[in-house]
């Protein structure tokens, strides 16, 4: 074994880091994991990743990655269970990771839970594997509930949350916003919480042809395309976006892309296209459903602005592969927005979140987009600090610091003792 290699247990339970982007349950979480994983294991680290298996085929250990693999766990019964009710299978989830972890006689550095339903499992993790727990919530219930848009979030999750701030080892925030909620809403110890923000794939994301991505992509030259990428979930704020379009009927050939969703039989899709017909916009706005992470560069190459509408963001990864593409942001102050966009240079910030100031801000910024003032090359250069070997290297570090920290003298691979089988 390499003298710093870690072996990293990864914990996504509700969600496959290989789901479909821009669907209900997975978004920036995913991608978070997968682009992490990947970078971890390219850096010499071991990374498995477990995640409760919700279709029936399949193999249980699946390659992801060079030294990155993807563990399926049976827990509670055979399908999609919903978040909330997934948390009474947790600690089943739990034994079925312990029962495959002895017989394939693995052990771990570190575990790293993601979103809260993984938090408790990964407190159990450091209980009886004696390893340093990191968590990152991606995002927090009491923030959520701050909004009062969709169904508020329970007070278990709340409290859940609560509970793993006390006892993990580190607590992992991806912008200084997010570590202050930590301290008022949770009273989480300041000395914990690390920032690390999220990163984006500079291969993948990058400025393409505009011709040409136009062309793919079916969209006239004389249009000026506004562009939403994400879930359709009530907290992005798409209906405020549709309905500062509106404001906007005064330029000609506007079209809104909205990217992303489950499909055209949800109860989200279908109110948004009623408030598009609505308001008469049934020819300015095209939904065009999910689109592959592989193939989004040709949406952001295409697009004069990507708009983030939303109510709250933990990150908005969406916004940095828009503005690694060349692509200007205009967003709520929202997320790492604030730290990633240059206002009135690479974007702009509009103050309150009223479709009227989204319209105001669209608008504000046209003229760079249409006299051509815009570099691509400068915009992408304004975020070129974010990658993932970045990003995946302060983690490293991170984890090295918690694990020496935890055992002086300590060699990798030892950390954890194997554990009685006990939840
Ligand atoms: N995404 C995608 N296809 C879609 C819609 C979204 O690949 O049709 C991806 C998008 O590129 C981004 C992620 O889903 O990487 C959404 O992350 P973000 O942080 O913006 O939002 P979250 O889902 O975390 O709320």
């Amino acid at each position: 074994m390499k003298s710093n290699q870690l072996r990293i247990a990864m914990l996504s339970v509700h969600s496959s880091p290989l789901g479909e982007l821009g669907t209900k349950d997975t978004g920036g979480m995913s991608v978070y994991i997968r682009e992490l994983a990947r970078e971890l294991g390219k850096q010499g680290h071991l990374v498995d990743i477990y995640t409760r298996q919700n279709n029936a085929a399949g193999e249980q250990c699946v390659p992801a990655s060079k030294n990155v693999s993807l563990i399926h766990i049976e827990a509670g019964t055979s399908g999609y269970i919903d978040k909330l009710s997934l948390y009474p299978h947790l600690a089943e989830f739990f034994q079925q990771m312990e029962r495959f972890r002895m017989r394939e006689n693995r052990r771990y550095d570190i575990v790293h839970s993601n979103y809260w339903l993984s938090g408790k499992v990964g407190a159990w993790a450091q209980m009886h594997w004696h390893v340093p727990h990191f968590v990152l919530f991606h995002t927090l219930g009491a923030v959520k509930n701050m909004f009062p848009i969709g169904s508020p979030e329970p007070e278990l999750r709340i409290a859940t949350e609560k509970t793993v701030t006390k006892t993990c080892s580190v607590i992992l925030a991806e912008t200084e916003r997010e570590r202050r909620q930590l301290t008022e809403l949770y009273d989480a110890d300041l000395d914990k919480i690390k920032v690390i923000p999220c990163g984006v794939n500079f291969d993948r994301f990058r400025p393409l042809d505009w011709n040409q991505a136009r062309g793919r992509l079916g969209i006239h030259a004389n249009e000026r395309i506004l562009l939403y990428v994400g879930r359709l979930d009530p907290l992005k704020g798409v209906d405020r976006l549709i309905t500062a379009l509106s404001f906007l009927d005064h330029h000609q050939n506007l079209r809104l892309l909205i990217v992303g969703g489950d499909g055209s039989e949800t109860a989200e899709f279908r109110s948004l296209q009623e408030l598009t017909q609505n308001l008469g916009l049934e020819n300015s706005v095209t939904f065009t459903g999910r689109v592959d992470h592989n193939d989004l560069p040709h949406y952001y190459s295409a697009a004069d602005m990507l708009v983030l509408p939303s109510h709250t963001e933990s990150f908005g990864l969406v916004g940095l592969e828009a503005l690694a593409c060349g692509t200007p942001v205009i967003s709520t102050r929202v997320g790492a927005m604030e730290q990633i966009i240059r206002s009135n240079e690479t974007g702009y910030l509009v103050n309150s979140a009223d479709p009227r100031s989204l319209a105001e801000g669209i608008e504000l910024f046209m003229p760079q987009v249409r006299d051509g003032f815009l570099s691509r090359a400068a915009i992408r250069n304004s975020v070129i600090e974010y990658s993932w070997e970045k990003v995946a290297a302060a983690m490293a570090d991170a984890y090295l610091g918690a694990v020496s920290c935890a055992y002086p003298g300590f060699v990798t691979g030892t950390a954890g003792r194997l554990p009685a089988f006990a939840v």
